[in-house]
């Protein structure tokens, strides 16, 4: 910095101004731009725990988390020390390494699940497995991207269902808007997509039996997979209604097509095993203190993850049943690569990160949601304004209507119009939250009650803020 005082990008406003000469809009994804909430965003240099820090020494409560892989915090020094190690022994090799064989260990093994472990009246101590291969790539577009191809070479078939406002990436044939019917084939949702791409996939509205069973009575010879998000998290969160997965798991096997269970955010996320755990092994505990398994266990055909599986560096991964997996270069036909995959450095952080997420970390993250969530309701309520606050095991987010959201028609006719006053009201307090109502909140382990307190403080400002929009 110069005698004269601080540089001209020291100021948010000028970062971005300076930004958007060479970056188009400034950002390089475009929810950072603060399309939805207006005002400047937040350029950011750096992050510890619960904690990000702008260009203007303003430090904020995160509730970004990185849009997800910061389950331990930011720059966890456990795995920066790991980071550290891997790159002093370089940055990308281009080649095998044992540390990739030991992420995929790890990661078969969390993915081994024994429900009830002992506790489990009339459950035998069954261990189901979800996987036996993994794949790593480096982000979740490349992973679904790589699922849907998997699905299609090995049943030779070329249609794929994804739901409405559900989010796998920006692969071309996934950036798709549902058609003028039930069961038409869609468009593009972007330009760019070519309509013959666009048209290999259908359409349907979240959480709608009617429609995956027309879908498949229409089109059900050609239909490879069904691919939806484990628990929706990028239209806001959207619970899926019980037993929903397991009935796209049902469907898409009695018609010979597989299941693609994105769990690029819930993945490592909401539980050590993912959403499916939770969903596929849901336990309710009757007034006696008996407790029943209450959704019949499902297995997908292959999981996609990213995020927390790569602690913060690039990394994702796909994973299925061997035969399946192996029908992936070299093993098999269908082509799929990457210079970067398996990167030593992103490999470290993802190993750091998924041994250091143990129970306690899980339980944290609950509680924390559990927290937030509660008091963002309370706050609401308080101020009089129309809400429901979604939930997907630690994920939440707010649904500016009074009735859950079930689908993307659902989730849009809400007060979204309150969201961005909220937002900034929050924002001015020092607590970042997702720049748009569209999306989850995420916690962290290291929101500790200081940072869980600060936001709490904050709220019922910001819901008088979404009350007087
Ligand atoms: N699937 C889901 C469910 C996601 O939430 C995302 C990203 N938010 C992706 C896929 C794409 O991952 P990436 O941004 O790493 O390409």
């Amino acid at each position: 910095e110069s005698a004269e005082g601080p540089a001209a990008e020291s100021t948010n406003d000028a970062a971005f101004d300076r930004a958007r000469q060479v970056i188009p809009g400034g950002v390089n994804s475009p929810v950072r731009a603060f399309r939805s909430v207006g005002g400047t965003p937040r350029f950011l240099v750096s992050a510890r725990g619960p904690y990000v820090t702008d260009v203007e020494g303003r430090e904020y409560v995160d509730l970004v988390a990185s849009w997800g892989p910061a389950i331990l915090g930011h720059a966890h020094p456990e795995v920066v020390a790991a980071v550290q190690d891997a790159a002093s022994r370089g940055l990308s090799f281009g080649a095998s390494t044992p540390a990739e064989t030991e992420l995929a260990e790890l990661v078969v093994d969390r993915l081994a699940v024994t429900p009830g472990a002992g506790h489990l009246r009339g459950a035998s101590l069954v261990t189901t497995r979800l996987i036996d291969e993994l794949r790593l790539v480096s982000t979740g577009t490349e992973a679904t991207m790589t699922a849907i191809r998997l699905a299609r070479g090995a049943t030779g078939r070329d249609l794929v269902i994804k739901f409405s406002g559900l989010y796998h990436g920006h692969s071309d044939g996934l950036l798709a808007d549902a058609g003028s019917g039930l069961a038409t084939l869609a468009l593009p949702a972007s330009a760019g997509v070519p309509a013959p791409i666009a048209g290999q996939t259908i359409v349907l509205p979240y959480n709608d039996r009617a429609a995956v069973e027309a879908a498949f009575a229409e089109h059900g010879e050609q239909i490879a997979a069904i691919i939806t998000e484990a628990a929706p998290a990028n239209m806001g969160v959207v619970t899926p209604r019980p037993g929903f997965n397991a009935f796209l798991a049902e469907t898409a096997h009695a018609h010979g097509a597989l299941l693609i269970l994105d769990e690029v955010l819930t993945g490592f996320r909401v539980g050590p095993a993912g959403f499916w755990a939770l969903d596929a092994f849901a336990i309710r505990e009757e007034d006696d203190g008996s407790r029943h398994l209450v959704s019949p266990t499902y297995l997908p055909d292959l999981v996609t993850y990213g995020k927390v599986i790569g602690g913060g560096m690039p990394l994702a991964a796909l994973g299925g049943r061997r035969e399946l997996m192996e029908k992936l270069a070299p093993v098999g036909p269908v082509y799929q690569a990457g210079t970067l995959s398996g990167n030593p450095v992103a490999v470290a952080a993802g190993l750091a990160t998924l041994r250091l997420a143990d129970a306690n970390v899980y339980h944290r993250l609950d509680v924390v949601a559990e927290a937030i969530s509660d008091a963002v309701d309370d706050a609401l309520t308080a101020s009089g304004v129309p809400h429901f606050i979604s939930r997907a095991g630690n994920l939440f987010s707010i649904q500016f209507r009074e009735t859950p959201a079930l689908d993307y028609a659902g989730v849009q006719a809400q007060d979204a119009f309150r969201y961005g006053p909220f937002f900034h009201a929050m924002l001015e307090q020092g607590v970042s939250l997702p720049p748009s109502v569209f999306e989850a909140w995420f916690v962290t382990a290291a929101h500790d009650d200081t940072a869980v307190n600060r936001v709490l403080d904050a709220l019922p400002v910001a819901a008088h803020a979404a009350a007087a929009a």
